[in-house]
């Protein structure tokens, strides 16, 4: 087992800088998910730890051993790619105890092995047959089964659970927590998926053009997101922000008005507060922030989501299941005031 540090890593492709002076030390035993949109460097950051590349300047540890330059296989991580990256012709048996068969464990106890994490992943029945003829979340799991077959420094996973469908996804996500508290072993896991990050990491590193936004407990950084991109990025649906301005600690969108707040003007404000901290009220009660029409009432089951017109935007608010507003109908909203963020809109930083 082992901690993961990077120290000022910049890799560039040409002149393209993918990922910028990047600092960060994964804990051994940790769980840590890069999240970011597409194109943000997660990739790379976790390929220069595999070596498959090398990084531009700076340097990567694995405990104390400096990495750069050190070939994959002697780096003792193990990588579970998006695509499965299994060898076809190879029954799934053979495709699990590769890495065992390379570093020359002997048949009798890679067998054994073998039967141990099929057993694991559910795949003992299917130990003869060929990656074509398994399903994708059975390809997933092979995948999964030929990096825990052995127990590495380092668990590099790529969008695992990508390829597969939504009930699959949500199936192996918890499959992979249960997994990750049998192994304890450091775990780089790269994903666009904030609930995938939000569940499994144990903290989350929010990447943004090539440099980490914020890195925090999932509860932290949904709780107190330091920048717009990463209050927006977290959150489903997404957290309102709507920009307006602030005036005498009072900030105003077209009418919507929470006061309060300490810094007095901005004259680029953006306001951001999550659908579950918005509440409906009646039009007429004397402290709402907002009175508009309804302008659209979608139920979801487990409760409805309510959305407003304002000026040209929407903003959405997660009402009761058995919430009863019609389209049109003019409703007041109130926010919980000590779960609204405030942003300036130039720096992007938070600022209340
Ligand atoms: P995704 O979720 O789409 O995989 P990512 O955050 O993992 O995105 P990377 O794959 O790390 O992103 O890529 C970061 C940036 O570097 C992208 O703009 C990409 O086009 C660029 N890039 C990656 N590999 C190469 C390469 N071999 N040559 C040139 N540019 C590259």
């Amino acid at each position: 087992m082992a901690s993961v540090t990077f120290k000022n890593v910049c890799k560039k492709f040409g002149e393209f800088v993918a990922v910028n002076n990047f600092n960060l030390e994964i804990r051994d035993r940790e769980f840590l998910v890069l999240l970011g949109p597409s194109g943000c460097g997660k990739t790379t950051t976790m390929r220069m730890v595999a070596g498959l590349e090398e990084a531009t300047s700076g340097d990567i540890f694995i405990d104390a051993d400096r990495i750069n330059g050190v070939l994959p296989k002697y780096r003792d991580v193990a990588m579970v790619f998006q695509s499965y990256a299994l060898y076809p012709h190879l029954t799934v048996e053979d495709n699990i105890g590769y890495p065992l068969k390379i570093r020359k464990v002997e048949p009798a106890e890679r067998k054994r092995r073998i039967a141990e994490v099929a057993r694991r992943v559910e795949l003992d029945t299917m130990l003869s047959r060929l990656p074509r003829e398994l399903s994708g979340g059975q390809r997933q799991r092979v995948a999964l089964a030929r990096a825990i077959v052995r127990t590495p420094r380092v668990f590099l996973m790529d969008e695992p659970l990508s390829n597969l469908d939504a009930k699959l996804r949500t199936q192996m996500r918890a499959e992979l927590k249960h997994l990750q508290h049998e192994l304890q072993v450091t775990t780089i896991y790269v994903t666009h998926d904030q609930i995938e990050a939000m569940t499994l990491a144990h903290r989350v590193a929010v990447m943004n053009k090539g440099v980490i936004e914020q890195l925090g407990t999932p509860r932290e950084i949904y709780n107190d997101p330091r920048t717009l991109f990463v209050a927006g990025f977290i959150g489903s649906p997404p957290m309102n922000l709507i920009p307006g301005e602030v005036k005498e600690g009072i900030f105003n969108s077209a009418g919507f008005r929470v006061g309060g707040f300490a810094r007095a003007n901005i004259s680029r404000a953006v306001l951001g507060v999550r659908p579950e901290d918005v509440h409906a009220a009646l039009a007429e009660d004397d402290d709402v922030n907002l009175v508009a029409p309804i302008y659209s009432v979608e139920l979801t089951g487990e409760n409805t989501l309510v959305s407003l017109r304002l000026a040209g935007q929407l903003v959405t608010l997660r009402a009761d299941k058995n919430f009863s507003g019609q389209i049109d109908q003019e409703i007041g909203i109130k926010v919980a005031r000590d779960r609204v963020f405030l942003f300036n809109g130039e720096t992007q930083a938070r600022v209340d």
